[in-house]
C-alpha cells in the first residue's frame, strides 16, 4: 500500500503521516515513512541544491528537473523495493508537490511536466493521497524555514494551493481532502478511517 501525504508549508502533513506511521506500526504492519525531497543519498544533496537561498535563482526547468530527479531515485532506490516486500509506505510529498509548485506555481506546461514525473517515477501512482489543505498565509505563519518562502511570495504558494486542489479535485477517489486547521486528533482519525478501508 502506497499512501502520500500532500499540502502547503504549515499544514501539518509531517506531524500526520509521522501519527499514521504509528498507529500501522502498533496494528503490526511494516511501515515505511519517507518524504521528498531528499530521502536518498544523491536525494540529500538534491534537496540542498533546490533549497539552500545560497544557490539563488534556478531556471524553472533545471528546478523540475532536479525535483523528478529526486523522485527517480526515491521511487527506484527506497519506495519501490519496499512496496515489493509489502511494506506500507507513506511518503511526505510525492508527485503532486511537483505539479503544484513547478507546475501550477511556476507556469510550466501541466502536460509535458506530467510526462516528465510519469517517466521518472515509472508511473507509479499512490493509492491515497491525503491532501491537507490550507490557506497560504495561514499555514506559513505555522512555518519555521521563512526564508525561501517569503522569497517565494504568497501568489506562487496560492497558485500552489490552487493546484493541489485541482488534482484532487479530478480524481477524487484517490484523494482525501481536509482542512489542515482542524483538530490534530481529528484529522488524524479521519485519516485512519480512510487507510482502514484499503487496508481490508
Ligand atoms: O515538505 P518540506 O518542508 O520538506 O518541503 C521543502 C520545500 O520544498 C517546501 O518549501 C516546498 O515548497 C518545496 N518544494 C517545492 N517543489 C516540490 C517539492 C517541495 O518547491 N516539488
Amino acid at each position: 500500500l502506497f499512501l502520500c501525504f500532500e499540502g502547503g508549508e504549515g499544514a501539518g502533513k509531517s506531524t500526520q503521516a509521522a501519527l499514521l506511521n504509528d498507529w500501522l506500526v502498533a496494528r503490526g504492519h511494516d511501515v515505511l515513512l519517507t518524504f521528498e525531497p531528499g530521502d536518498t543519498h544523491v536525494g540529500r544533496d538534491i534537496r540542498r541544491i533546490v533549497l539552500d537561498p545560497a544557490t539563488g535563482h534556478l531556471a524553472d526547468r533545471t528546478e523540475a528537473l532536479l525535483y523528478a530527479a529526486d523522485k527517480a531515485e526515491h521511487v527506484e532506490k527506497v519506495v519501490a523495493p519496499a512496496l515489493a516486500q509489502g511494506t506500507v509506505v507513506i511518503t511526505d510529498r510525492y508527485v503532486d508537490s511537483s505539479l503544484a509548485y513547478q507546475g501550477t506555481g511556476r507556469a510550466i506546461d501541466a502536460a509535458e511536466l506530467e510526462s516528465v514525473l510519469r517517466w521518472a517515477t515509472g508511473d507509479l501512482r499512490p493509492h491515497l493521497t491525503v491532501l491537507l489543505d490550507v490557506e497560504p498565509s495561514a499555514g506559513l505563519a505555522r512555518f519555521d524555514e521563512r526564508d525561501r518562502i517569503e522569497a517565494e511570495g504568497l501568489d506562487f504558494h496560492r497558485r500552489a494551493r490552487e493546484g493541489f486542489l485541482a488534482l484532487a479535485a479530478a480524481n477524487p477517489d484517490h484523494y482525501l481532502v481536509l482542512d489542515a486547521r482542524d483538530d490534530r486528533d481529528a484529522l488524524a482519525a479521519q485519516i485512519r478511517e480512510r487507510v482502514e478501508g484499503l487496508l481490508r
